[in-house]
């Protein structure tokens, strides 16, 4: 692979390289450099070349291309969603979703002269004397983003910084970047000037040089807690703007009342969907008084009946997960459920797919899970479910209060009270009420809590501009 600096594909000068496995078969289907920093200073330079004309552009202008790069990704959007279920390995359906996905971040960005209008009050100041807001963009900006939705994620972010006349170096997951080479072709051929838009491939190296670069004004990272703290630290230290999101352990709660012959095949998409790759998955379901039973024998019996395959196969309802490396991980999580006393009442370990020899794990429900187990605490991001029970709302409000996590959580029930008590009390910044997945539209934020997002702006939507722009405030007295 190559990274695309200033409006060119130019070889990286890495000396060292990954295998990007195609997860299903093993194979290996790109190589990808480790960008060192050398690379990433070139990208700069070509940012900030770019950024003053950039900037001078309209903003309706610069929305025109993001119309030309909405068609463009419609033309091609078999060809991303394939893409991505080769390279991640997340089924052709939820390919489909995530590119869906993509394109309405790009959408709501081309909204960008309402978006970025300011304010102002006449005589605001004293009488005679007016005052006003103007945004401002600051310069470049760089998204570092996961494997899990490897176009997805760098929409919540690239579309609102390039729009409000920003440029932008993108540095996608080492473990599948390859939707992404499409993606800048395609931002090519949408005739966004060359310097505007960047790609660096790499990892932790080519991470620390973002970090470390003087004129890179803001970060917007979306990975795991652990490396979001550290970008965090850094990123701050050295004066940039930054935005982090970090990992999940989201609990599904299931009140008596809940309809389960509705609550259950949402509950499974939202524990299997992207086999447990997803920063929303369902992860534990916590039941309530008489809901664990009948819960549990739905739940397993749906679990057990699900397509375990490749992703291109369209029949295929759960693809598999992204590495060894995840699946040794994830394996080791259900040895240690068991060691500290749950039922494995569904095992995936020993899934085989005919054909495929790569890194499959069926879908795997813990029974007997307690809430001091690794399995309850733990993120797992893999297809493994434990489930719990909970005395009454109050305790299953306090088991997920406790939790360092609040990314999202959700509440089966036919009450609305107990919706709205749940809504209230509950501290993660995504809920579902009656779904599992609660994941916001691209002109709502992606929010998060705890350690699961650090820093002030979320990304996404309407307030997403405001990370990307400075507040300029203009006082007018008329002479
Ligand atoms: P990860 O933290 O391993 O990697 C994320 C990014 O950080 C990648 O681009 C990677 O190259 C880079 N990176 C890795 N190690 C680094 C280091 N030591 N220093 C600097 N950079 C480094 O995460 P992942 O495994 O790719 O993705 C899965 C995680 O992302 C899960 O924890 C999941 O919950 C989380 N996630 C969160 C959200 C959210 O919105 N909060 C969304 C999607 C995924």
């Amino acid at each position: 692979m190559r990274n695309y600096i200033g409006g060119a594909w130019r070889d990286s000068s890495a000396t060292e390289w990954l295998e990007d496995r195609n997860p299903a078969t093993g194979k290996s289907i790109a190589r990808v450099p480790l960008s060192p920093k050398e690379d990433v200073r070139a990208a700069v330079d070509a940012a900030l070349g770019a950024w003053e004309e950039w900037r001078e552009t309209p903003p309706l202008s610069r929305a025109r291309h993001f119309f030309a790069l909405r068609d463009l990704m419609e033309e091609r959007f078999e060809d991303l969603a394939r893409t991505i279920a080769q390279d991640m390995g997340k089924t052709i359906d939820e390919s489909r979703g995530e590119v869906r996905r993509a394109i309405e971040n790009v959408e709501v960005a081309a909204g960008i002269p309402s978006l970025m209008m300011g304010y102002n009050l006449e005589d605001g100041a004293a009488s005679g004397i007016d005052e006003e807001v103007l945004y401002q963009p600051l310069g470049v900006f760089a998204g570092i983003s996961p494997f899990n939705f490897p176009i997805m994620v760098q929409s919540w972010f690239w579309p609102y910084a390039v729009a409000t006349g920003n440029c932008w170096i993108a540095k996608p997951s080492e473990q599948d970047p390859l939707v992404q080479v499409l993606l800048f072709e395609l931002i090519e051929k949408a005739g966004f000037p060359p310097g505007v838009v960047n790609l660096v491939n790499g990892a932790k190296e080519t991470v620390e040089a973002i970090l470390d670069d003087p004129d890179i004004r803001g970060v917007s990272f979306v990975g795991s807690t652990a490396i979001a703290k550290l970008v965090y630290a850094r990123a701050a230290a050295n004066g940039k703007r930054v935005q982090c999101g970090g990992g999940a352990k989201n609990l599904l709660v299931v009140l008596p009342d809940a309809k389960l012959d509705r609550a259950v095949p949402n509950m499974l998409s939202s524990c299997y969907g992207t086999a447990g790759q997803r920063c929303l998955a369902g992860s534990a379901i916590v039941a309530l008084g008489d809901a664990h039973g009948p819960l549990r024998k739905k739940f397993g019996e749906g679990a057990s009946k699900l397509k375990v395959g490749y992703g291109l196969d369209e029949t295929v309802q759960m693809g598999p997960v992204v590495s060894k490396a995840s699946q040794d991980r994830i394996l080791g999580f259900i040895e240690k459920g068991e060691e500290e006393g749950a039922k494995v009442a569904l095992d995936g370990r020993s899934v085989k797919v005919p054909d495929y020899p790569g890194y499959f794990v069926g879908p795997t429900m813990l029974d007997d899970v307690t809430r001091d187990m690794a399995v309850a605490r733990e993120e797992i991001f893999g297809p493994v479910v434990s489930l719990l029970e909970a005395e009454d709302l109050d305790d299953a409000i306090e088991m997920i209060n406790r939790s360092p996590y609040g990314n999202a959580a959700s509440v089966y029930t036919s009450s609305g009270k107990a919706a709205r008590e749940f809504r209230y009390r509950v501290r993660a910044g995504n809920i579902g009420i009656n779904l599992g997945i609660a994941a916001p539209m691209a002109y709502f934020p992606f929010s998060g809590m705890k350690n699961s997002f650090f820093g002030d702006l979320h990304p996404q939507g309407r307030d997403a501009i405001r990370f990307f722009v400075e507040s300029k405030v203009v006082i007018t007295r008329w002479l």
